[in-house]
């Protein structure tokens, strides 16, 4: 007989392991911990301490989610790295035209003084959710990938190399590439779109005026969004060979590029730091939870950037788990049982869906050079243009503060 015993006994235990701690994975560990400080909230991140403050990137954050950052106690150390998105025109033109006629233009308010989204580095987001976290007393244990799941009887083992902690749930917000939930047999629906979204900062001589601009070219769509100072953050989509050979390419042949889409109507362009590349793809798991296991943000959906609305579906997939979990540690119902956990999966997948379709559409549509729809595209973004209740329809979306049953904290409310 052996001396090791068939199930090894955990290091340590804990009610919650949240396993990746970007922006879903620590809303999720705060909201929770927030609302139920008696919970055991572990946070497992695989990158090595540090990696988080060399993100140079900047995403836009919809006013729903803003609100329940403010709830989260978050906002205050945001805000003043933030830029308020004003007003957002929308073009359809070829690369190399002199002039891009404007289809569409948006005022951008959700509710009148509460602008429809703002543009925050990513640094500032993840560090004052760190900081949140810290305070409520959430432990982030960094370079500590979950490397193995088992299921125990009424909990789940998770493997951190050589620890085992065994949890009552484990929140799989590891990302689009997620090994969980290949680890729990989920499988996806995968589509590879071919194309890579370059991400870089822009310095400009002249003030953007809080204004975002999204234009449609042959290639794919490329996004100005506005940032503090006179500085832009550019999402710019190409074919994955084109984007590769752009970043390789001498840093003048670069700036050519980007100035023949950006223009040159707020003077001169100076790049700030080094551009970046990723693949772009629509990636949705078949289902968001198992017994034990739910999956929230990137692992549950990976869509393209075109509505820049990836981030802001996970933040409602936090905060509707978020409130599936209390709700049942208040009850005094098991928060890892399936039947508990599929009241957030009921939740989500709809409007997950519904997002993921929605931009795969636009892609398609708006990515290419065909004369009749561009005609057509024209054609429809004028309509919407000279129609006040399709605008308000935009905007609302935009702001996330419609589709379906808003979660509590979302609607800056309590959990
Ligand atoms: C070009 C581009 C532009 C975008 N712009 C916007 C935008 O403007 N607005 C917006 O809303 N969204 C935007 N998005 C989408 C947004 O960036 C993602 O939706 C968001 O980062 C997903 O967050 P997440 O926490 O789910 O995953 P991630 O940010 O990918 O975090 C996953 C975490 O899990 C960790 N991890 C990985 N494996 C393990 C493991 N085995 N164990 C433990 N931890 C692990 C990783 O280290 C990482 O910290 C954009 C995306 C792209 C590609």
């Amino acid at each position: 007989m052996s001396d090791t015993p068939a199930t090894p006994s955990p290091s340590r235990q804990a009610d919650i392991v949240v396993a990746g701690a970007g922006y879903v994975g620590l809303v999720t560990a705060v909201a929770i911990k927030q609302a139920a400080p008696e919970l055991d909230i572990l946070l497992v991140d695989a990158a090595p301490d540090g990696v988080w403050e060399r993100d140079t990137r900047a995403s836009a954050i919809a006013a729903a989610a803003i609100r329940m950052l403010t709830h989260l106690g978050t906002w205050e150390a945001i805000r003043e790295e933030a830029e308020p998105i004003r007003e957002m025109i929308v073009t359809d033109s070829k690369t190399g035209d002199p002039v891009r006629p404007v289809f569409l233009t948006f005022g951008g308010e959700a509710e009148p003084g509460e602008p429809f989204a703002h543009m925050v580095p990513n640094v500032a987001l993840n560090g004052a959710l760190r900081q949140r976290a810290a305070e409520l007393g959430v432990a982030i244990r960094a370079g500590a990938p979950v490397t193995g799941i088992a299921e125990r009887p009424a909990a789940i083992a998770v493997e951190l190399g050589q620890e085992t902690v065994e949890a009552r749930l484990l929140v799989a917000a590891d990302g689009v590439r997620s090994k969980i939930r290949d680890m729990a047999g989920i499988r996806t629906v995968h589509t590879d779109y071919g194309q890579s979204g370059i991400v870089v900062t822009v310095h400009h001589e002249r003030p953007h005026g809080g204004r975002a601009e999204e234009h449609f070219l042959p290639a794919g769509p490329f996004a100005i969004l506005p940032l503090k100072g006179n500085r832009s953050s550019l999402v710019w989509t190409e074919p994955t060979a084109e984007a590769e050979r752009l970043l390789r390419a001498d840093e003048m042949v670069f700036e050519l590029e980007l100035e023949q889409r950006f223009g040159l109507k707020l003077g001169r362009l100076t790049v700030e730091g080094r551009p970046r590349a990723f693949p772009l793809g629509l990636t949705l798991a078949r289902d968001f939870v198992k017994p034990r296991i739910a999956l929230a943000g990137d692992a549950a959906h990976g869509i393209h950037p075109i509505a820049g609305q990836g981030l802001n579906l996970g933040f409602k997939d936090a905060a509707a788990l978020a409130e599936v979990v209390v709700d049942a540690a208040r009850l005094g119902r098991d928060i890892g049982a399936l039947d508990t956990l599929e009241l957030y999966q009921r939740w989500r997948r709809f409007d997950t869906v519904q997002m993921g379709v929605t931009t795969d559409v636009l892609n398609r549509l708006f990515s290419n050079d065909n004369g009749l729809l561009r005609t057509v595209r024209s054609f429809g973004l004028s309509l919407v243009d000279r129609a006040p209740f399709a605008k308000r329809h935009f905007i609302a979306q935009a702001s996330g503060l419609s589709g379906g049953a808003s979660p509590r904290l979302l609607r800056g409310e309590a959990i």
